[in-house]
């Protein structure tokens, strides 16, 4: 259903776009699971085009957007209270 009146917009419908939303974001989003090594201190991404170094710029350890943790809080707690 795709509601065109802003009074039949429900929670479920706000869920489902962000549920969406967060399922795209997450999969545009490289987050450097695959890399490979060049030469002797560079570290490479094969997912995207990032470098590190391991002297100046070391790969730093995967942390989620505040966005995301935030967005999938209130989406745990929409689902777990619904019924
Ligand atoms: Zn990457």
């Amino acid at each position: 259903m795709k509601p065109n009146k802003v009074e039949s917009i429900t929670a479920e419908l706000l869920a489902q776009a962000l549920e969406a939303l967060l399922k795209r974001d997450e999969r545009n989003t490289c987050q450097h699971e695959e890399t490979h090594r060049e030469g002797f201190i560079w570290e490479a991404c094969d997912g995207c085009q990032c470098r590190w170094s391991d002297d100046r710029n070391p790969k730093p350890k995967w942390v989620d957007p505040p966005e995301w943790t935030e967005a999938y809080r209130i989406l745990n707690l929409y689902r777990k209270n619904k019924k």
